[in-house]
């Protein structure tokens, strides 16, 4: 007998409804921890984000006008709704992504509910500036919500970046026109569900799923949209550019990294290694800030590379659903295809696979998923294609280096300049590292470690502008000047 699965239509949430796209076409959303559809995805157009432009403009004079507190009790509610949901949207989380259902419950879900919370009692503390000249005048700067923004996502950390930009675009006041990425939506959709719940205002936020060149391209382009928040490839963000630069939208772009972890032989070895296997391998790789080429003073070289080897061939590539997995299933079957093309290139650059280096075949259900060993390679330049490229997947390089010069002058060879990681129990040498790398942040023995009030951006190719913190506000809101003579 044929099994008929039955296959979950996500839906569009535009004007506080969840509905069908205009052209009912529906695309394929692939589980890829078993490489099998499992939902569908609205395959939306121009027309549907033309109805949630209208939406959310309508939407803006009202939403923009509720005082602030009021905004910040719908939004502290949202992120209470999401804690409450935990175990669902984690579950959702790793179903849709592959990573491991433990990450998604450790991370993904908290931080995405966090978003909400910060940015919701963020706005109650913001403040703007006064100037006073003396005897002549008086200056004060308004802090206006601007209208609709368009706030685009990329799939690796889903719920997550898609709350980092809609929390504060919501908390100042504007109203959003907001897309997910096509790989997956699935959180994105339960989340529309408990804005309902939530009691946010019909048209406040307007999610609308769908491809990058369809919808992501009909929000860049909609001249009802003055501003752009856009997390994901440095490709992708040009192409924003050439739209969006000539119309002078507000626009601010995290793009890509090829980030450095630099590790003296001053460090604590043991933490240095311990948090180096996080920071090459979390998310299989797929995390914006992965240090993917590590950088090891030569004295300590051999040591570290053989208990990092030794380490890595331990991690369990596995079930996301399973509490023991360290690394799910990359995102797709082509994002599998494009890292392993890159072990393919290493290998023809010169470099050695110490370990990995393969796509991971499992048993049963999950025979056909993505799976890919944790790969670590050495005997690579430092500017060569592996180590200036971003392959966003579970592969590292390891180089031995001599100097502080030569290390940072290798450090910030690539185009990009997201973030780096430095190990040494030297202040001084930390400081000064610290200041001559050239990317937005600097984690010193340590990684991932955020304060939501700090700025979060690159510089050169990974990106304009910053996040969080106060950064957002600045970002969300238009200063107007006003300027009164006495
Ligand atoms: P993409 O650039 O492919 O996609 C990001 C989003 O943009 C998706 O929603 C995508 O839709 C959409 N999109 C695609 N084409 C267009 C277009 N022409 N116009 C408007 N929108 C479009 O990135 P990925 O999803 O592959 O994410 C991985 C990338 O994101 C990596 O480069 C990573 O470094 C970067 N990233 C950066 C972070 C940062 O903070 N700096 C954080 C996390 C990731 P669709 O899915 O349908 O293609």
């Amino acid at each position: 007998m044929v099994q008929i699965k039955f296959m979950q239509k996500i839906q569009n949430y535009i004007n506080g409804e969840l509905v069908e796209p205009i052209s009912k076409t529906y695309i394929d959303n692939y589980n890829p921890s078993i490489g099998e559809v499992y939902s569908l995805i609205p395959d939306s157009d121009e027309q549907d984000v033309e109805l949630a432009t209208k939406a959310a403009k309508a939407a803006f004079p009202k939403w923009s006008k509720t005082p602030k507190d009021d905004r910040s009790r719908i939004l502290q509610k949202l992120a209470q709704l999401i804690e409450d949901n935990l175990d669902r949207l984690a579950e959702a989380e790793s179903r849709d992504n592959g990573k491991p259902l433990s990450l998604a419950k450790r991370v993904d879900i908290p931080r995405a509910a966090s978003n909400f919370n910060f940015y919701a009692t963020g706005i109650l503390h913001y403040a703007s500036e006064s100037h006073a000249m003396e005897d002549t005048a008086i200056n004060y700067t308004l802090r206006e919500p601007i209208g609709v923004c368009g706030c685009i996502s990329p799939w690796n950390l889903p719920l997550y970046l898609f709350t980092w930009k809609i929390a504060p675009a919501l908390a100042a006041g504007n109203t959003v026109v907001a897309k997910p990425s096509e790989v997956t939506p699935f959180t994105a959709y339960l989340l529309s569900e408990l804005c309902v719940e939530a009691g946010l205002p019909n048209g406040v936020l307007n999610i609308v799923h769908g491809l990058g060149h369809k919808v992501g391209t009909a929000i860049t382009k909609h001249t009802d949209i003055p501003v752009i928040s856009f997390t994901g490839g440095t490709v992708t963000g040009a192409e924003i550019i050439k739209i969006a630069g000539p119309m002078f939208k507000k626009m601010s772009l995290e793009l890509g990294g090829k980030n450095p972890n630099i590790i003296f032989d001053d460090c604590d070895f043991d933490k240095a290694l311990k948090t180096t296997m996080h920071s090459s391998f979390a998310n299989q790789g797929q995390i914006c800030l992965c240090g993917s080429r590590i950088f090891v003073k030569r004295g300590i070289y051999e040591k570290f590379k053989i208990a990092f080897v030794e380490k890595t061939k331990k991690l369990k590539v596995g079930n996301p659903f399973d509490t023991d997995t360290n690394l799910g299933a990359v995102v797709s079957q082509p994002h599998m295809e494009k890292v392993l093309s890159y072990v393919k290139l290493a290998q023809e650059e010169g470099g050695t696979v110490l370990t990995g280096g393969h796509q991971v075949h499992l048993d049963g259900e999950l025979q056909n998923g993505y799976y890919i060993a944790p790969t670590i390679i050495e005997g690579l330049t430092f500017d060569c294609r592996t180590n200036q490229e971003e392959i966003f997947g579970p592969v590292v390089t390891i180089m031995p280096f001599d100097t502080e010069e030569e290390v940072l002058m290798m450090a910030n060879s690539t185009k990009y300049g997201l973030a780096s990681t430095v190990w040494t129990q030297d202040v001084t040498k930390a400081h000064n590292v610290a200041s001559k790398l050239h990317s937005g942040i600097v984690w010193v023995n340590c990684w991932l470690l955020r304060d939501l009030r700090t700025p979060f951006g690159g510089v050169k190719n990974s990106g304009v502008g910053r996040e969080g913190g106060f950064n957002a506000f600045e970002f969300f809101t238009e200063p107007k000047n006003v300027c009164i003579k006495l």
